[in-house]
């Protein structure tokens, strides 16, 4: 009788609620934990390589203090399992689950065959709070629609409590010729603020999760639209990559919330986000093809602009437009950027300059942290309107109106531009009309663009094309 279990780290790199690493634990059988380069997935990003070195730099210490050592691969998963199963005389390999198409079918495939050779193959779930095949609509079907999703998700049983970590791994002594070390992945020097904003890891998330109970929680509803506020959690890295799970910040949530004062407000708005990231999950597990197609196929006419020059400028932060411009240097310096900006980012992109959104998910998905293969599409559907419960196309915001509105004193904006640093808040957001007064000379001499579109006319030709694609 065979005496290990493989266990393959994906997006689950923590030891605390890790259902399948538990039970390779349990097994009393000498744990294999092993972590697979995939070349048949999408490649991940700049910003999210170096999270995912850190963090499994990290994983790699916390398990050798339980007894274990990470051993890294590069090639396709199912030949390397296959491998492996031989080199270690394994019987069992374990996971817990993914839900975008690729993995879907990946795994699908490596149960059937590995099930076929006699080695068991066990997934579990770790990053849902309700798996997307529990909850369905009247007719059976998946949600298209937020509000009705999460109402049935509330109505059915709370969500499993979080799995203890396990204290000791039956490590195993042999290694074998297929080993890699783990690859570098540095940073751009234009990311220069990612090192000291972000810590990865176990360690960081659970921090991090403390540090918004403390800070943010209570403030959350009345000013998570406002990027300069520290009122949001900033987990999600430590959620895209399974540092902490939805459960674990689901059940740390009930706790404070009976035990201490926080509005009943405040934390089921928080929730409700939480719920957000669960109906993207959703949604990719039961429409895989939303990940390269628009979900609403009327999209598919939509006359889209191929500008290389303003895309570039739009990358860069150099729009004209200070709240944009502010969010994408956002971006680039920190490997992060507030939803409220993301989406007037998106926005602009899509509907002033006419960007195909597949442009705006391909870049964010390098820069991001976070970027992940669920909530980076869906947010994007969901600006340009071609998504699930979309933003309507013709509802297309205001740069100016909305640095007004969310960021009342310039601070978030003035960090990230420098040049706007004496600009009159009363200017701020429209600079180019500080042109003429005197307070306008420090910015001129910055060098900060004029708007490379006037907003009224995008705004106008933005609607005329989306009539062409109602007729
Ligand atoms: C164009 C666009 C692209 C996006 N790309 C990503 C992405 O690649 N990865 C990603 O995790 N989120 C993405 N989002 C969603 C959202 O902007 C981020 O999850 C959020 O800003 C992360 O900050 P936070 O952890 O402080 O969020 P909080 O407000 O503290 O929310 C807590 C958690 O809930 C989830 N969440 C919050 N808002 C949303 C949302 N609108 N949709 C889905 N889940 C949500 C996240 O996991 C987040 O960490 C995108 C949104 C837009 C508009």
């Amino acid at each position: 009788m065979s005496n290990s279990v493989i266990y393959w780290f994906r997006q689950d790199l923590r030891l605390e609620d890790n259902p399948a690493l538990l039970h390779a634990a349990q097994s009393g059988k000498s744990v294999i934990p092993i972590f697979i380069f995939d070349p048949d997935d999408r490649p991940i990003g700049m910003a999210a390589s170096w999270w995912r070195e850190q963090s499994l730099t990290k994983l790699g210490q916390a398990l050798k203090k339980i007894g274990a050592t990470l051993n890294f691969y590069e090639g396709r998963p199912l030949e390397i399992l296959q491998k492996l199963t031989g080199f270690y005389g394994a019987d069992e390999i374990v996971w817990n689950r993914q839900y975008d198409g690729y993995s879907v079918a990946r795994d699908k495939e490596i149960k059937q065959t590995l099930s076929d050779k006699g080695i068991q193959c066990s997934s579990f779930n770790a990053s849902l709070l309700f798996e997307p095949w529990l909850i369905k609509n009247k007719s059976g079907s998946h949600f298209k629609v937020f509000s009705p999703f999460w109402r049935q998700c509330m109505a059915e049983n709370a969500p499993e409590s979080p799995f203890p970590r396990p204290t000791k791994l039956r490590g195993h002594s042999d290694t074998d010729p297929l080993q890699i070390s783990l690859p570098t992945a540095p940073l751009s020097d234009d990311a220069d603020l990612i090192t000291e904003e972000w810590t990865p890891g176990e360690t960081g998330a659970n921090r991090q999760l403390e540090k918004f109970i403390e800070e943010g929680l209570a403030i959350y509803a009345e000013f998570r639209d406002f990027p300069d506020r520290p009122a949001t959690s900033r987990l999600s890295p430590y959620l895209r990559w399974g540092e902490i799970s939805p459960r674990q910040i689901w059940s740390k949530i009930q706790f404070v919330k009976s035990h201490e004062s926080f509005s009943e407000k405040t934390i089921t708005k928080f929730l409700a986000e939480i719920g957000w990231r669960e109906f993207s999950y959703h949604l990719i597990f039961h429409v895989p093809e939303m990940a390269t197609q628009n979900l609403q196929s009327s999209f598919n006419d939509f006359p889209w602009e191929r500008n290389e020059e303003a895309r570039q400028q739009w990358k860069e932060g150099k729009t004209g437009y200070p709240l944009v411009d502010a969010g994408m240097r956002e971006l680039r310096r920190t490997g992060y950027m507030h939803n409220r900006v993301r989406m007037i980012t998106a926005s602009f992109l899509i509907k002033h300059l006419m960007i195909d959104w597949r442009a705006g998910e391909k870049y964010f998905w390098d820069r991001l942290l976070d970027a992940c293969p669920a909530n980076n599409i869906a947010g994007w559907q969901w600006v340009a309107g071609s998504g699930a419960d979309a933003a309507p196309f013709f509802r297309i915001f205001n740069p100016i109106i909305q640095g007004e509105k969310f960021d009342p004193q310039g601070a978030y904006t003035k960090r990230f531009i420098p040049e706007l640093a004496h600009v009159e808040q009363k200017h701020l957001f429209s600079p180019w009309k500080a042109k003429s007064d005197t307070v306008g000379v420090d910015f001129q001499e910055g060098g900060y663009p004029d708007p490379i579109v006037e907003h009224e006319y995008a705004r106008n030709r933005a609607l005329d094309a989306f009539q062409q694609i109602r007729r």
